[in-house]
């Protein structure tokens, strides 16, 4: 009997007592409805988002209250286009040969806290070395901080193609990599791909339909798939609960990643109105990555930035991304937000919002394509990209409001995920 009492009195301690944070949020961008409310108290317990009030409440003796009233809250970012294992710089080239994944783990620990510190509380990792999917596992077990990650691994390609990991290498370096290092060359190929990725821990499959700018190849846009290369992987990523993303800037190998049945293009350059109308028929997002675009731009005009075949293809694809953005959208296909970060600075994705809007998107759109859509693509619209009891406690704030002044998302002052807070 004695017992059952203090079962009873934890039980009811631990409801009455358990520590509540109380936010409250001068304004708060509903993306649901699209919209910016006032004057709003979300109560967190746990990980989770248990209430959101109307006015400024504060928590009980237990609780703690954070004063937000001259700020804008927003649901935690989701960027669907980093590389959290590496980042610009003149020598990356040359540290494909001189980093060793410990080298590579240790400098992504640094990438994942600066994304996590610019309010991105959830992250799709497009390719690596395989490293990010022990930094998705070193993030969720708490041991370092950063974004909760749904990471590809390894991407995808064929032969030469833009994620052929020893394209540039010297002949003896060359070797044949096969569907265990991601390249594949036939329909079984890429089943032993996806399955393998699986195997090894990935959430999802990235491929590279058509040439890229970044790599030491020749082309930065012909198609690098077949058709039926890519239905075997999307096919077989469904086995597993996948989605496939499709690095992509010429319009056949974009066209044939659509019919393929890819969940999103990223970059999609040279599109053209027809793919446009079956990205739409096909219900696939653009992940536009205008930074990325904005970036190599500005790069490739440095001296030795870049190794010199890549210079031509930066200048070429570069300036056209913001534009093929513009007509995407404009044209009603879905957007995806997504930056490439990596490519440029980690830390600058909010850079991407400014150029969304630029383009002509509106910001309520551009921060719904960051949270709302972005969570319906990760399967996980229950979960995340709203300020709604039930859902995680992701939840960031800067200090105006987006929708009058966009460039405040590159500056975002506080950041909660999963209800512990990681910036104040
Ligand atoms: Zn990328």
């Amino acid at each position: 009997m004695k017992y059952l009492y203090t079962i009873l009195f934890i039980c009811i301690s631990t409801t009455i007592f358990a520590q509540n944070t109380y936010l409250q949020c001068g304004k708060l961008v509903d993306t649901k409805a699209g919209k910016v409310l006032t004057e709003k108290t979300i109560v967190v317990s746990g990980n989770k988002i248990i209430k959101v009030e109307n006015g400024f409440v504060t928590g009980k003796k237990n609780d703690i209250t954070i004063d937000l009233k001259n700020k804008t809250v927003l649901p935690g970012l989701i960027d669907m286009h980093v590389h959290l294992e590496g980042e610009t710089n003149p020598k990356a080239y040359l540290q494909k040969y001189t980093d060793s994944e410990a080298d590579i783990a240790f400098n992504s620990v640094q990438f994942a806290k600066t994304t996590l510190m610019a309010g991105f509380t959830t992250v799709r990792d497009l390719g690596g070395s395989g490293v990010n999917i022990s930094l998705k596992k070193a993030i969720k077990s708490g041991r370092i901080k950063g974004p909760r990650v749904f990471t590809a691994g390894k991407s995808l390609a064929t032969t030469g193609g833009h994620a052929d990991p020893t394209n540039g290498s010297k002949r003896s370096l060359i070797g044949d990599p096969g569907p265990k290092e991601g390249v594949v060359n036939s329909v079984e190929d890429a089943k032993k791909a996806v399955r393998q990725r699986y195997k090894n821990g990935a959430d999802l499959i990235k491929i590279t339909a058509t040439g890229g700018v970044l790599s030491v190849a020749k082309s930065s846009s012909n198609p690098q798939f077949t058709v039926e290369e890519i239905k075997a992987i999307c096919e077989t990523a469904k086995d597993y609960g996948f989605h496939v993303a499709a690095h992509a800037h010429g319009d056949e190998g974009m066209q044939r990643a659509i019919l393929g049945g890819v969940k999103t293009i990223e970059h999609g350059t040279l599109m053209s109105e027809k793919t446009m109308d079956l990205m739409k028929q096909y219900d696939a997002y653009l992940v536009p990555t205008i930074t990325a675009g904005k970036e190599v731009t500005e790069k490739a005009a440095i001296d030795d930035y870049y190794p010199a075949i890549i210079v031509p293809k930066a200048l070429e694809i570069g300036p056209k991304i913001q534009n093929t953005f513009k007509k995407a959208y404009d044209r009603g296909v879905g957007i995806a937000f997504g930056t490439d970060a990596g490519v440029f600075k980690h830390g600058q994705n909010g850079k991407e919002f400014g150029f969304m809007v630029e383009a002509g998107m509106p910001a309520m759109a551009a921060l719904q394509s960051a949270t709302t859509t972005n969570a319906k693509i990760l399967n996980m619209q229950d979960q995340i990209g709203q300020i709604t009891p039930g859902y995680l406690a992701d939840i960031v704030a800067v200090n105006d409001d987006p929708t009058q002044k966009i460039s405040t998302m590159e500056n975002v002052v506080f950041v909660m995920k999963d209800g512990k807070i990681y910036k104040n």
